[in-house]
């Protein structure tokens, strides 16, 4: 067991949030109001490797994992910009397609994600399946050599700024289980037969949700990744990268939330002292604090896990539910801490609590970890 820190790791962590941090918040505040997508960031973040820092080397990636990206992810989240994006286009759409496409898929659609170049969204959840991905109705059903795909999708992130989605759709019914049999497609966001409305949410970020329709959207056969009706194994191996990377952008939060916090506390004076003098405002800070530092610990592990292919489920769901409480706690905490100043957009902490509510009940919801945990860990009976 090693905990010394990584020179290279320290490296880009300092790199990162070097870059972040002539941004800041401010910036994603005023991006995210004004229906952008931190473009900038973005491009300055992908010109130096970080956002595909994960894919392939042989792909113009930089060979490394998700410990990587995750660092890449906590930096940009601890300097006041959350990036969304980067859960779904380098880390499922990303790790999916490096793991299970074929050698000419990777060459037409790695490059691209491994520069930043390309973003790719992620569909899977259904307005009548939600949590239960078993149920999802949209279908692809072979046609002319290729796939047609009809039904509905929505909450899907980012569709007006990726060029090519990774969609989950149903391709057969398991005749002994009568669950469906999951296959992942590849379809541009601008194909014939898809159309989308923007969901409104109450959330500061870059990226946007829509409900989308597919009306006999047709794909060829090169569009199928993986293999028929087996998709449940890729794309656990896709979520496991959406959790850790949510697990990072929360501990980003939580970071970013505690030093605002700290700071105002050992300046404010409301009576003789500092408020942070007063076990009141000190004690529930530092509380959060050693919530966010298991959080980060338990995310470290989950992104190692991933990168050796041990299996890593039951850490990036532990590390998800851990990181999305406690950065909820120190972001609360620190809103708390500033009085009224809490809810002042120029403080910006009110401006993060949409991100970090949201991502206790995205990608996966804390009941759902639970239940994960109770089942697999525990060996409990199934609820459900
Ligand atoms: C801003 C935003 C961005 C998103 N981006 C994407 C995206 O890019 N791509 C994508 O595919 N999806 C995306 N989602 C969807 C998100 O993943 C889902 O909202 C989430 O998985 C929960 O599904 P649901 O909303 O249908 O809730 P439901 O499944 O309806 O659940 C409702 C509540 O019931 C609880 N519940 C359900 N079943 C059980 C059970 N068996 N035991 C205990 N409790 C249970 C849940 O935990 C939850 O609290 C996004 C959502 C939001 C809000």
């Amino acid at each position: 067991m090693d905990f010394a820190p990584d020179e290279e790791h320290a490296l880009l962590r300092g790199a990162v949030a070097g870059v972040v941090g002539r941004f800041g918040h401010g910036y994603f505040v005023s991006e995210a109001r004004r229906g952008g997508n931190a473009g900038d960031l973005w491009s300055e973040l992908a010109a130096l490797g970080f956002v595909g820092v994960n894919i392939p080397a042989e792909y113009g990636g930089g060979g490394r994992g998700l410990v990587e990206l995750a660092i890449v992810e906590e930096e940009c989240a601890a300097g006041g910009c959350p990036l969304l994006m980067l859960l779904v286009s380098p880390a499922i759409c990303g790790s999916v397609i490096a793991r299970y496409g074929t050698d000419e898929q990777k060459d037409r659609w790695l490059p691209g994600l491994a520069s930043g170049a390309d973003k790719m969204a992620f569909a899977i959840t259904e307005p009548d399946a939600g949590s239960n991905s078993h149920r999802i109705s949209t279908t692809a059903t072979p046609y002319g050599g290729g796939w047609r795909l009809r039904g509905a999708k929505y909450y899907i992130s980012g569709v007006d700024d990726a060029a090519h989605m990774l969609v989950v759709a149903r391709t057969g019914v398991d005749e002994r289980t009568g669950r469906g049999e999951l296959s992942l497609f590849v379809v541009d966001t601008d194909a014939a037969g898809l159309s989308r409305v923007q969901i409104p949410v109450e959330l500061v970020a870059t990226e946007r949700q829509y409900s989308l329709w597919f009306d006999d959207v047709e794909v060829g056969p090169d569009r199928l990744v993986g293999p028929v009706g087996g998709a449940l194994r890729p794309l656990f191996d896709g979520l496991n990268p959406e959790r850790i990377l949510s697990a990072a952008l929360l501990n980003g939060i939580g970071r970013y939330a505690l030093e605002r916090a700290a700071a105002y506390a050992r300046d404010r004076r409301v009576w003789d002292t500092p408020i942070g003098a007063h076990q009141g405002i000190a004690h529930p800070l530092a509380e959060a604090a050693v919530h966010v530092e298991l959080a980060r610990l338990m995310t470290d592990k989950a992104a190692w896990l991933y990168d050796t292919r041990a299996d890593a489920a039951e850490a990036s769901n532990m590390a998800k539910f851990a990181a999305a409480d406690a950065a909820a706690m120190a972001l609360d905490r620190a809103i708390q801490t500033h009085g009224g100043n809490g809810m002042a957009t120029e403080f910006g902490l009110s401006t993060m609590w949409g991100m970090a509510r949201l991502l206790r009940i995205a990608p996966v919801s804390r009941e759902m970890i639970l239940n994960f945990v109770a089942q697999h860990t525990l060996g409990l009976p199934r609820s459900y």
